[in-house]
C-alpha cells in the first residue's frame, strides 16, 4: 500500500481532500531518525506541521514499521545556513536541558535556612529577566542549589521559555569544542538565544581567563536583552580567587542570596518529605535519630534514607531503630574509609587559602594554626588515623599538641558560630568529595 492511501484511511475526508493529499514522500534520513515529507504551498505546509504531525507519524509506523520523527517541507525549499543554525540550536538546546524533574519547587522544603533563596528563585520563575537579574545563590556542599537552580528551569520550561542549564564546567568544555571545530556561530546562537540561563557551579571559573571572558559576552548580551540569568557557587562572588573583576561586579548586580546550613526543624521537615517521596514512613523516633545524627549536608540524609528503602524493600528488613542505627554506622564507616588524609589537607588548604606545605611546616601564625587545628578536628573526626599518625603527617614531635588542639576545636565547635560553619561546609565537601 502507498503511504497516502493509509492516511485516506485513518483521517477524515476533507481534512484528506483540503490538505494531506498533497503530502508527498521523499525519504527517510540516513539514520532513520526523520522522515521527510514535501508540501507545494507554505501554508498548507505549516497547517499539516501544527495539525497532523503526530498522525502522520501513526501513519508512517503502519506504512514501514518504524516510528522516525516527522519533517514537513516546503517543496524545493532550500534552508538557508542561519536557519539550519537555527534548527540545530533548537533541537540541541531541549537536549542539553536535562534538568531532574523532580527539582521541584513543590519538592523543595522551605525553611529559614533557605527562605530567601527560596523566595527569590520562585519570583525569578515567574517573571524571568524583570526582577533580581542575575540571581546569585551560593552556599555549602549539599544544601539545595542545584535543586533551586532546576526547579527555576522545570518552572520556567512548563511556562513555555527557553530554558538552558549547563554547569560551568559543560559550559567550558563546549567553548573549548566550538574553539577547536571552529563552529563558535553555533556556540553563540545556542548561548544567547535562551530566556533563562542557568549556570551550576561558577565557582569553577576560578583562574579560567578564556572561559570568564566568553562568559563576560554571554552575560553581558543575556543582561541586555533583559533575558534571565541564573548562578550558583559555594561562595559569594568576592571570594571566587581568580575571577576578573568585571565579573565579579556583574555577579553583584542583581540578588545574592544564601542557603545555609538547615536547623534541626527544617531538617525534620526534609526527612519527612524524602520519606514520603520514597514512599516509606518513619516513626518519630527514627525521623529525630537521623535528624540529629547527620549534622549537615542534605544529600547525605537522602542517602540515607535511600538506604533504608533498599533495604526494606529489597531484603524485607522492618524498618526500626535499631535497623536505621545500623544503617548509619554502616555510612559513617564507609565514609571514614573512603577519606585519606591527604584529601582533607588538600581541601583545608584550597578552602581557607593556606598552602599544605604551611600546614605541615611549624609556622605559628594565626591563620596557618587555624588551618592546622581545622585539619587535625577533621581528620579525627572523619578518618581512622590515630593520633601519632596525625602528628607524623603534620610534622608534630608529640601528639600532646595533637589532643590540645582537639580539645581547643571542640570549645570552638561550642562557642564560635563561625567556625563551626567552616567546619561543617568543609566536612560537606569532603564527604560529597567535591
Ligand atoms: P547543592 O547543589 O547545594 O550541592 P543539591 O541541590 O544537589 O545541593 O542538593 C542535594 C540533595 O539534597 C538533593 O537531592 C536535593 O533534592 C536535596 N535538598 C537540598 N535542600 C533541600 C530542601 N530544602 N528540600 C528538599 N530537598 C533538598
Ligand atoms: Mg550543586
Amino acid at each position: 500500500k502507498d503511504f497516502l492511501t493509509i492516511i485516506q484511511k485513518e483521517s477524515n475526508k476533507s481534512d484528506y481532500d483540503r490538505y494531506l493529499k498533497q503530502l508527498v514522500y521523499k525519504k527517510v534520513s540516513s539514520d532513520e531518525n526523520i522522515a521527510i515529507f514535501e508540501v507545494n504551498n507554505k501554508y498548507i505546509a505549516s497547517w499539516i506541521k501544527s495539525k497532523f504531525t503526530d498522525l502522520i507519524q501513526h501513519c508512517f509506523e503502519i506504512y514501514n514499521g518504524s516510528k522516525p520523527k516527522i519533517e514537513i517541507r516546503l517543496a524545493g525549499e532550500k534552508k538557508t545556513k542561519k536557519e539550519i543554525l537555527k534548527e540545530q540550536v533548537e533541537n540541541e538546546t531541549s537536549e542539553s536541558t536535562i534538568l531532574n524533574p523532580s527539582y521541584t519547587f513543590d519538592s523543595f522544603v522551605v525553611g529559614p535556612s533557605n527562605q530567601m533563596a527560596y523566595n527569590a528563585s520562585l519570583a525569578v520563575a515567574n517573571k524571568p529577566g524583570i526582577q533580581y537579574n542575575p540571581l546569585f545563590i551560593y552556599g555549602g556542599t549539599g544544601l539545595g542549589k542545584t535543586h533551586l537552580l532546576q526547579a527555576i528551569g522545570n518552572h520556567a520550561l512548563e511556562k513555555g521559555k527557553t530554558v538552558i542549564y549547563v554547569t560551568i564546567e559543560q559550559f567550558m568544555n563546549d567553548f573549548t569544542f566550538s574553539i577547536k571545530n571552529k563552529n563558535m556561530e553555533h556556540f553563540r546562537a545556542k548561548y544567547r538565544n535562551c530566556d533563562v540561563l542557568l549556570i551550576d557551579d561558577v565557582q569553577f571559573l576560578s583562574g579560567k581567563e578564556q572561559t570568564q571572558e566568553e562568559f563576560f559576552h554571554t552575560f553581558n548580551e543575556l543582561h541586555n536583552a533583559k533575558k534571565q540569568i541564573v548562578m550558583t557557587s559555594d561562595r559569594l562572588p568576592s571570594q571566587i580567587a581568580g575571577l576578573v573583576d568585571r565579573l565579579r561586579s556583574r555577579f553583584e548586580w542583581g540578588l545574592t542570596a544564601d542557603v545555609q546550613i538547615p536547623g534541626l526543624e527544617t531538617k525534620i521537615a526534609i526527612i519527612e518529605k524524602k520519606s514520603d517521596l520514597n514512599g516509606i514512613k518513619l516513626s518519630k523516633e527514627i525521623i529525630n535519630f537521623i535528624a540529629t545524627s547527620l549534622d549537615n549536608s542534605i544529600r547525605e540524609i537522602e542517602g540515607v534514607i535511600i538506604r533504608i528503602n533498599a533495604s526494606a524493600s529489597l531484603l524485607n528488613q522492618e524498618i526500626n531503630l535499631a535497623m536505621v542505627q545500623g544503617l548509619l554506622k554502616e555510612q559513617i564507616k564507609e565514609n571514614k574509609e573512603n577519606i585519606k588524609l591527604p584529601d582533607i589537607i588538600n581541601i583545608v588548604s584550597s578552602e581557607l587559602n593556606i598552602k599544605p606545605s604551611d600546614i605541615k611546616s611549624k609556622k605559628r601564625t594565626a591563620a596557618v594554626a587555624n588551618a592546622r587545628r581545622v585539619v587535625i578536628y577533621l581528620v579525627r573526626e572523619l578518618t581512622h588515623n590515630s593520633m601519632p599518625d596525625i602528628a607524623k603527617v603534620l610534622g608534630m614531635k608529640d601528639h600532646s599538641s595533637i589532643s590540645h588542639n582537639i580539645k581547643k576545636a571542640n570549645e570552638l565547635m561550642e562557642q564560635d558560630e563561625n567556625f563551626k560553619l567552616v567546619i561543617q561546609n568543609l566536612k560537606n565537601k569532603i564527604i560529597n568529595k567535591e
